[in-house]
C-alpha cells in the first residue's frame, strides 16, 4: 500500500450494505475522441473499468455519468452511445444507455435495475447547469442514487454538478482511478525516492508557470525543454533567433532559476538545439549551439549533447516527474528528443524508478511511441494532473467525504 495522499473516504472503506442492491451514481471521465461514430483512443474508457466492474460484482446497481465534448445543449453528435457500447464490450456485460440524463428515460431504466446491472446516463453537458454548478441540477442527479462515487480524475479540477455539487446530496467517496492518480502524483511530490527530477517542456512558461513555482522547491534536478526553454535562455541573455520567446515571462524564468540556486536544484537547459526556419519544415536546417542560434532560424527541439546530459541525469533518478513534451514532437522533423527523454524514462522504470508522465500532448507523445506501459503512471487528466502538479486543492477531490 502507498501512503494515502488522499485523506478521503474512498471505495475500499465501503461496506458490503453500503453497496449491495444500492444505487450508485459513479461519475467517470468518459471524454474520449470519436469521429464519424468510431471511437479512437479508449484509454479513459478503459481507465474506468475496475470501478464500475468492483461495484458491480458487489451487487450495487452502477449508475454512470459523464460528459462529451463541450456541447451548447443538446448535440446529437455528442450522445454516449458508442462509449456505451464500448463499455459493455470491456466489462462483459450491458450496459444500458439513457437517453436523458435526470428525465424520465433514466429514470425509468433505474428503476428497472437489476443489483449487479450498469447504466449509462447521457452527456451531462447537455444541461448547462452542469458546469455552472447549479445546486437544483446537482440535487436532481443525487435524487437519483444512495451513494456518490468520483472517479473522474480529468475533470476532477473542474467544480461542476456532477464532480463537486452532488457531493452535498449524498455520500460521496472516491472511485480507484481517483485515488490511484492522487496517490501516486502525491507521494512523488510528498516523499519521493530521490533523486526527484522533473522535466517539464510544451510551448509556454506562461501555463506552467505554476508547476514551475510549485516543483522548484522540491526536486533535486529541474530538466527544462521545448519552446519553454527558449524563454529562460533569453533570461540568461542568450540570442534565440525567431524562437517562440514569451517577453513577458522573462522575470518568471529568472525567479525560478533563482530559487533553483539557493535549494541547490540542478537546472538543465539545453546546451544545443535544433533549429528551422519554420515550425512546418520538412528537415531540420542545422543543430546549433545555444550561443549560435541564427537569428532567422527558430529552435524546434533539443540537440543530441542536451539529450545527452538529460539522459545522464535521468539514468541517476528515484523519482521522474515528466510534463510537456522537448520538441515539436509532432513533426518528425523535430520528434527526437522526445524521443530519447521517453526512451530513458521508460528505461528508469525498468530499473525501479517511479516514473510519472502527464499533460495531454506528453502522453499522446509516448502512446505514439508505443511507450506508454512502460511508464510507472501515465495520468488521465491533462488539466487535472497539471493542477495537481501545481499544488492546487482539485474541487472533485475537496468535495468528497473525509476519512
Ligand atoms: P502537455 O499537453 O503535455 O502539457 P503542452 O501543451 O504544454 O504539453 O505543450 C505541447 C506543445 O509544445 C506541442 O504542441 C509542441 O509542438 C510544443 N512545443 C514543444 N517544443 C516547442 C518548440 N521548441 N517550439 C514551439 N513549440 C514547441
Ligand atoms: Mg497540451
Amino acid at each position: 500500500m502507498t501512503t494515502t495522499a488522499l485523506k478521503k473516504r474512498s471505495i475500499t472503506d465501503l461496506t458490503p450494505a453500503e453497496t449491495r442492491g444500492k444505487r450508485v451514481l459513479v461519475r467517470e471521465d468518459l471524454n474520449v475522441p470519436i469521429e464519424n461514430g468510431v471511437i479512437g483512443d479508449d484509454t479513459r474508457i478503459r481507465a474506468a473499468v475496475p470501478t464500475l466492474r468492483d461495484l458491480a460484482d458487489q451487487g450495487a446497481r452502477v449508475i454512470v455519468v459523464s460528459h462529451l465534448g463541450r456541447p451548447k445543449g443538446v448535440d446529437e453528435s455528442l450522445r454516449l452511445t458508442e462509449v456505451a457500447a464500448r463499455l459493455s464490450e470491456l466489462l462483459g456485460k450491458p450496459v444500458v444507455k439513457a437517453s436523458d440524463t435526470i428525465g424520465p428515460d433514466a429514470q425509468a431504466k433505474i428503476a428497472a435495475m437489476q443489483d449487479g446491472d450498469v447504466l449509462l446516463l447521457e452527456n451531462v453537458r447537455f444541461h448547462p447547469e452542469e458546469e455552472q454548478n447549479e445546486p437544483g441540477f446537482a440535487k436532481a442527479l443525487a435524487g437519483l442514487a444512495d451513494l456518490y462515487v468520483n472517479d473522474a480524475f480529468g475533470t476532477a479540477h473542474r467544480a461542476h454538478a456532477s464532480t463537486a455539487g452532488v457531493a452535498a446530496f449524498l455520500p460521496a467517496v472516491a472511485g480507484h482511478l481517483l485515488i490511484k492518480e492522487i496517490d501516486v502524483m502525491g507521494e512523488a511530490l510528498s516523499e519521493p525516492k530521490r533523486p526527484l527530477v522533473a522535466i517539464i517542456g510544451g510551448s509556454k512558461v506562461s501555463t506552467k508557470i505554476g508547476v514551475l513555482d510549485n516543483l522548484v522547491g522540491k526536486v533535486d534536478a529541474l530538466i527544462i525543454g521545448g519552446a519553454m526553454a527558449n524563454t529562460f535562455l533569453r533570461a540568461q541573455g542568450h540570442e534565440t533567433g525567431k524562437s517562440l520567446v514569451e517577453e513577458d515571462q522573462l522575470d518568471v524564468a529568472r525567479r525560478v532559476l533563482e530559487i533553483a540556486k539557493e535549494t541547490n536544484a540542478l537546472i538543465i537547459l539545453p546546451q544545443d538545439v535544433v533549429v528551422a526556419g519554420s515550425i512546418s519544415a520538412t528537415t531540420a536546417a542545422a543543430t546549433v549551439d545555444i550561443t549560435a542560434i541564427p537569428a532567422d532560424m527558430i529552435a524546434l527541439d533539443i540537440g543530441p549533447k542536451t539529450a545527452g546530459r538529460i539522459g545522464e541525469v535521468l539514468s541517476k533518478a528515484g523519482t521522474i516527474i515528466w510534463n510537456g513534451p522537448v520538441g515539436v514532437f509532432e513533426n518528425p522533423a523535430f520528434a527526437k528528443g522526445t524521443e530519447s527523454v521517453a526512451h530513458d524514462v521508460a528505461a528508469a522504470t525498468k530499473r525501479g524508478s517511479t516514473t510519472i508522465v502527464g499533460g495531454g500532448d506528453s502522453v499522446a507523445a509516448i502512446e505514439a511511441l508505443h511507450l506508454a506501459d512502460q511508464m510507472s503512471h501515465v495520468s488521465t487528466g491533462g488539466g487535472a494532473s497539471l493542477e495537481f502538479l501545481e499544488g492546487k486543492t482539485l474541487p472533485g477531490v475537496a468535495a468528497l467525504n473525509d476519512r
